[in-house]
């Protein structure tokens, strides 16, 4: 994986986003004030999905979490590259890799955010104020003995009172915003959590290294927590890891749940092996910390395909944790393969719909127990998964059953096991056993291509492939360069992509192109270039010139179509909201031009193929 993909798949960009700008819901999106333009009514849309942003007033341009913060603090690609690696814990080359603070200015931080656990911890016990926080763990069913031993605490609401008192017991100002309890402003400085419930989060050893912090009101995001500090990395760190080690060696298994209330809940009734993810995809260091204790890994899934699809993402972050050999492809038969070379086993729990497992856990313990006794096996998951929106009594959806399941019965080693996995797909498309089990002695696919490795499969998820079929096309092939004018960083969405295209048009060949990149850039090049082609493309300067041509065509089509869309999601967003009326028909107005130009290059494109066809 590159470090801009892992990057990209570390940040938050509603987090990102919420550090600058404050947001508020609109439908499954965010929206707020612009933060380059000036303006009253909330044109500036984050779609976390996406994970993009796109400001449809004044700006009229968006794009990722790099060009977020390129034009916000006015810096440039590289500088957003090292300002963001920091922030995702992600350590670049020597360059630009920070100097490793001593061990005592790491004791300092420990200490500071000791006092501060110790702080938060007394207000919510002791005072009026915390009153809030109380009557919110009550009402979640959180018991006294349990917000003690988790020593949760509350930070009012108010800009200065932790700074002061963190200030009198003689930490520097200085200190306190390296440990991220302080945010620094021009002039000053003020309490980074404020109204908010506080979960102290420890390294393995009981360290406070961090925060995790819930709204008390509607503030946004719900959830925010301490930023990277020499201390602290939220990829690298389990809630609930110091109080659950000793249970997970013990039953020697590790139930990984999304939420701190989930863990509390469950240390609460007694099931102490669960740690939290703490809300984003697994990373491979958190799996490193629980591989350490134990092999046999449960993960905890909503019932909704969204919970499934993070699944496949932590998915893969296993296979690149635990066994570097492997090569997954496609993703469910490299855990299976992980499950064999390893010998370990990773089960899935899947929850009642729109249910957290706190929620299971307060309503009805022994159900939780049985969910947990019931997890299912990684391979019988992945088959529903696959098999549930497929209708197995339509040939094309039996084919399509195959395709998606063959490969992981291929990787079972074990022949029984096997066995009944090809029984149990003959069952599920209705076919006679014989027919998996010839596809089974001919895989498909299999040979050329599948020794990809796993930073390989990232990126083609991570990078879009066409944008990324284009630019190897152009950084390959120099003569396309007299017909790549009409491409411009916009029409790429990545800004790994754009930059690349954008540094690609100013300089005059690859050479001289690899001494001016830095490392990210430079990585991203080199895999463009080791994009191989197909014998026609690489052969035939036509076909390649039209390849070119058809895929260019597609990132403009893909531009003029993204407006449109946007535009009309805005439309339905901003008439829900009882939208201005010359708003509106300046959008619409920008709807029709947009139109326009697709109509235009549905003509090129028309004209493209009548050209190769005569
Ligand atoms: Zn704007």
């Amino acid at each position: 994986m590159t470090v801009i993909s892992e990057i990209k798949q570390r940040i938050d960009i509603v987090e990102l986003v919420s550090d600058y700008v404050p947001l508020q819901k609109a439908g499954r999106n965010l929206k707020g004030l612009c933060p380059f333009h000036s303006e009253k009514h909330p044109s500036f849309f984050v779609f976390p999905e996406q994970q993009t942003w796109h400001c449809f007033g004044a700006c009229g341009t968006g794009g990722d979490v790099f060009s977020f913060v390129m034009k916000k603090d006015g810096i440039d690609f590289s500088e957003a590259l090292s300002l963001l690696a920091q922030r995702a814990g992600i350590t670049l080359g020597p360059p630009t890799m920070p100097s490793k603070p001593e061990d005592g200015e790491k004791e300092e931080l420990f200490q500071i955010n000791e006092a501060a656990a110790a702080y938060y911890h007394h207000l919510l016990l002791d005072t009026k104020a915390g009153e809030i926080a109380r009557s919110y763990l009550s009402k979640r069913k959180v018991a006294l003995e349990t917000i003690k031993q988790a020593r949760l605490g509350f930070a009012p609401d108010s800009w200065e009172t932790t700074k002061k008192y963190l200030m009198g017991k003689g930490y520097k100002e200085g200190k306190l915003i390296e440990a991220g309890l302080v945010i620094a402003k021009e002039g000053g400085s003020y309490d980074r959590f404020r109204n908010r419930l506080l979960f102290p989060i420890c390294d393995i050893q009981g360290r406070v290294i961090g925060f995790g912090a819930r709204a008390l009101d509607e503030s946004l995001p719900k959830y925010i927590n301490s930023p990277q500090t020499s201390v602290f990395d939220k990829g690298a760190s389990l809630y609930g890891i110091d109080k659950a080690k000793d249970a997970i060696r013990r039953e020697n298994s590790v139930i990984i749940v999304e939420g701190y209330t989930d863990v509390l809940m469950a240390h609460q009734h007694g099931w102490r092996n669960v740690v939290a993810s703490m809300g984003t995809s697994m990373t491979e260091k958190q799996v490193a910390i629980a591989k350490k204790l134990t092999k046999n890994i449960v993960l905890a899934l909503d019932a909704d395909a969204a919970g499934q699809e993070a699944t496949l993402r932590d998915a893969e972050v296993l296979i690149s944790s635990l066994d570097k050999k492997t090569t997954p492809i496609p993703l469910w038969s490299g855990l299976v393969k992980y499950e064999n070379v390893l010998d370990a086993e990773i089960k899935v729990i899947v929850l009642p719909k729109d249910k957290d497992p706190d929620e299971v856990i307060c309503e009805n313990p022994s159900a939780w127990q049985d969910l947990v006794r019931q997890a299912t096996p990684l391979l019988d998951f992945a088959f529903g998964a696959v098999t549930n929106k497929l209708d197995t009594s339509k040939a094309k959806d039996k084919s399509l059953a195959m395709e998606r399941l063959m490969p992981l019965i291929y990787e079972i080693k074990e022949p029984v096991k096997q066995a009944h996995y090809v029984q149990k797909l003959a069952h599920l498309i209705k076919v006679d056993e014989s027919v998996v089990v010839v596809a089974l002695r001919k895989p498909k696919g299999r040979g050329k291509g599948s020794g990809a490795s796993l930073s390989q499969v990232s990126s083609q998820l991570l990078s879009d492939p066409v944008e990324a079929y284009c630019l190897a096309l152009l950084v390959q092939y120099p003569e396309l360069r007299q017909i790549a004018k009409e491409l411009s960083g916009d029409h790429f969405e990545s800004t790994d992509n754009r930059e690349l295209l954008i540094r690609w048009q100013g300089s005059p060949g690859i050479p001289t192109l690899r001494d001016e990149l830095d490392i990210g850039l430079l990585e991203h090049l080199e895999y463009l270039l080791s994009k191989a082609f197909p014998a026609p493309i690489r052969e035939d300067e036509k076909t390649r010139r039209s390849a070119f041509i058809q895929c260019s065509l597609r990132l403009q089509e893909r531009l003029l179509r993204k407006q449109e869309v946007r535009r009309e999601q805005l439309l339905v967003l901003e008439n829900e909201a009882g939208g201005v009326g010359a708003q509106l028909a300046k959008l619409e107005e920008q709807g029709i031009e947009a139109s326009k130009e697709l109509r235009e290059i549905f003509i090129k494109q028309a004209q493209h193929w009548q050209n190769r066809e005569a």
